[in-house]
């Protein structure tokens, strides 16, 4: 069945793309934003220790062109008073100042660093300075009246020459630590635009990302709120499911306090739901169960749970209703709900349900005793036709020998306590072998041998007679195959109950043992009587069918002891009539149950089908039975039911079964 949810699947995909999409943007540009400002800050920092270290240098190289402008001055001058005088003196302090000169072009030289090769100028134009000077000091000696022009030819030059040359070279230091001041400037304008703006920008991402985040976290809120949602729903109808009716009765049950509340729980099983899936397809019976859903849910109070378990069986948990009249009350309104005729697709469709109740005022203190017994009443109303059925301890007879019984069932089967017992069918009028009915009995170690009266119709108003018929039809079927390796072919026969007509994995199960013990299907006859079939006639009839195509023999147990109507028998793909032994037993002494068995007999063989007369306890019911013309006999007359290893034994007292 298919589930709504998945429409929503694009939707929810897209937005988690584009959720995730948006938190990679964010984080992205949050990267991004940090490394600007990070370059920003380290590109100022560069340009700042640039202009620092330009300012510095230029500070210096002006302060050493200022002393070498200086000392060059003081140099001329005292070159010109040794021009008029010559004094050792005056001589003395010019040589101090020709070396404090030389000294502030070194200073210079080495804070500017070479540029163009100044520096070296520089000290080659003191050089030939202070040559020209020595030079003019002995022209005068010589001709004291050509002085003047020699220091304007040969003196002055070079002395104006360097006096440019560290001018410029102070100028050129002072432009350069301008321009690193400038720049410095310009990145400090840009810092102090671009660090707000950055940290703007940063912020908004920030705020992106704390959205993004809280909607990430809301979502996967939302998607565990939705998790547990699916997982306590059931996906076709939107219904709570199993789980969560359970827990909302267990809830319901603790606000009591131990004390028998007014609880009641409500099981719904669709009549005909299995032919309106089989015979229009799926989609037509997943809108009856929407439909019905539906129906359901508009029934109730808010306060009461409509759940579905599964398949076509709902449930209603009633928290506070006054009484089993009221629950009564309410499945009779649940039932007038489901009686219009639903429309789908053109086609309208009639389901009809069979209700059990259970009420927790004695009917069980927990869920899962609730569920079982609101589910015998189910069965009760589904088997009789009642519609609605509440349940009674009368419907169970749970007295606390047998529910001890029933809890010991589960475990004998898987103990391997039932064993089996055979008892011959024989083929009239001879008395050739020519089956065995498979009865089981329960070898329980401290009861002793359990008649299968005494614990099957238990188990068979619990889910407990599935694994139960499962085993019996193995151990027949291995005993069967048995048998034919040692040369007896007999088919063999198996009861089985109502539940298991109900049980889809049937078929399959029984057709997967006929393939484990390499049985031919026509070996196994399987019995069931007329109250089982009569339960769900329309289910018995298509499970019938199935197992009759795989070649099953079929027989109607007990065959009017109940009440199959001729009609349905007419459609019935069954091959046998099995006579309820109650008239056999009886017909040597009573005419009428005689006559019973007549009509039985020919009815059968009009019908075509093979009649067998079980209970046959002595020859003149032998005999009679015999002139009657059945086909089959079974009692205690020629054999009781019997283990494997004492009916081998009573066979080789009797004449041979038929040769493989
Ligand atoms: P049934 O299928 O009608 O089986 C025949 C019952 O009649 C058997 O009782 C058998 O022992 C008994 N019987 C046979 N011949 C005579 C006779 O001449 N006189 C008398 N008085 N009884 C005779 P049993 O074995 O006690 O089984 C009782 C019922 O339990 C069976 O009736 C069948 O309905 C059910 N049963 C037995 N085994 C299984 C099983 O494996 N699965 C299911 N679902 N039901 C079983
Ligand atoms: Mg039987
Ligand atoms: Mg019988």
């Amino acid at each position: 069945m298919r589930t709504p949810t998945r429409r929503a699947l694009p939707s929810r995909l897209t937005r988690d793309v584009s959720r995730r999409l948006s938190a990679h943007a964010a984080t992205g540009g949050l990267v991004v934003v940090l490394l600007v400002l990070t370059v920003f800050s380290v590109v100022t920092a560069v340009a700042n220790a640039d202009a620092a270290r330009e300012v510095e240098q230029s500070a210096a190289v002006a302060e050493w062109s200022d002393q070498a402008e200086e000392g060059l001055d003081r140099q001329e001058e005292l070159a010109d008073e040794l021009v008029l005088d010559p004094d050792q003196e005056v001589r003395s302090a010019y040589d101090a100042a020709t070396a404090a000169t030389r000294n502030a072009l070194v200073q210079m030289g080495t804070a500017a660093g070479e540029h163009e090769g100044r520096f070296a100028r520089s000290l080659v134009l003191h050089e030939r300075y202070g040559a020209a000077v020595e030079d003019l000091l002995a022209a005068v000696w010589l001709d004291p009246a050509g002085a003047e022009e020699y220091e304007d030819t040969l003196v002055d030059p070079h002395h104006e020459a360097l006096e440019t040359l560290v001018k410029e070279e102070a100028r050129q230091h002072l432009a350069a630590a301008d321009t690193a001041l400038e720049s410095m400037a310009r990145s400090q304008r840009l810092l102090l635009v671009a660090t707000p703006l950055l940290f703007g920008v940063g912020l908004v991402l920030v705020g992106l990302f704390a959205v993004v985040l809280t909607r990430s976290r809301r979502a996967t809120l939302a998607q565990a709120e939705e998790n547990r949602r699916q997982a306590l729903h059931d996906g076709l109808t939107g219904l709570p499911n199993r789980t969560l009716l359970a827990e909302r009765a267990t809830a319901a049950l603790a606000t009591t306090d131990g004390d028998p509340g007014p609880l009641a729980l409500m099981l719904i099983d669709l009549d005909r739901f299995k032919e309106i899936n089989d015979t229009l397809g799926h989609a037509y019976g997943d809108a009856v169960l929407r439909a019905v859903a539906t129906r359901l849910q508009d029934t109730v109070r808010a306060t009461d749970t409509v759940a579905r378990l599964g398949g076509d069986e709902f449930a209603i948990l009633l928290p506070a209703v006054a009484g089993a009249e009221a629950a009564l009350e309410l499945a009779a309104r649940a039932q007038a709900a489901m009686e219009g005729s639903i429309e789908v697709d053109g086609v309208f469709l009639d389901v009809d349900a069979s209700i059990g109740i259970a009420l927790a005022d004695g009917h069980g203190s927990d869920v899962d005793g609730l569920l079982q017994n609101a589910d015998i009443a189910m069965y009760v109303a589904k088997e009789r036709g009642l519609g609605v059925c509440v349940y009674d301890d009368a419907l169970n007879d749970h007295s606390p020998e047998r529910l001890g019984l029933l809890g010991d069932l589960r475990r004998a089967i898987d103990a391997g306590e039932l064993v089996l017992h055979f008892q011959p069918k024989v083929a009239m009028p001879g008395s050739a072998v020519s089956g065995v009915e498979a009865l089981v009995r329960w070898q329980h170690p401290q009861r002793g041998m359990i008649p299968p009266a005494s614990f099957i119709p238990l188990a068979e108003r619990t889910p407990l007679i599935r694994p139960l018929t499962r085993y019996v039809l193995s151990a027949a079927l291995e005993q069967c195959a048995r048998w034919r390796a040692a040369g007896r072919t007999l088919t063999v026969a198996v009861n089985i109950s109502a539940r298991n007509l109900l049980d889809e994995r049937f078929v399959d199960d029984v057709t997967e043992l006929l393939v484990r013990w390499q049985v031919p299907a026509g070996c196994l006859e399987l019995e069931l009587t007329e109250s089982a079939i009569m339960a769900d006639p329309d289910r018995a009839q298509e499970i019938l069918t199935r197992l009759a195509d795989v070649g099953i023999t079929l027989s109607i147990d007990d065959f009017g002891a109940g009440y199959t109507s001729l009609a349905h028998l007419k459609g019935l793909p069954v091959h046998q009539l099995k006579i309820d032994r109650t008239f056999v037993a009886e017909m040597a002494a009573d005419h009428r149950d005689a006559d019973i068995v007549r009509s039985i007999v020919e009815l059968g063989h009009n019908l075509g089908l093979t009649t067998v007369a079980e209970g046959i306890e002595d020859q003149v019911t032998w005999d009679r039975l015999s002139d009657l013309g059945c086909d089959v006999a079974q009692g205690y007359f020629m054999c009781r039911p019997l283990p494997a290893d004492q009916l081998e034994r009573w066979f080789d007292s009797v004449s041979a079964p038929a040769p493989a």
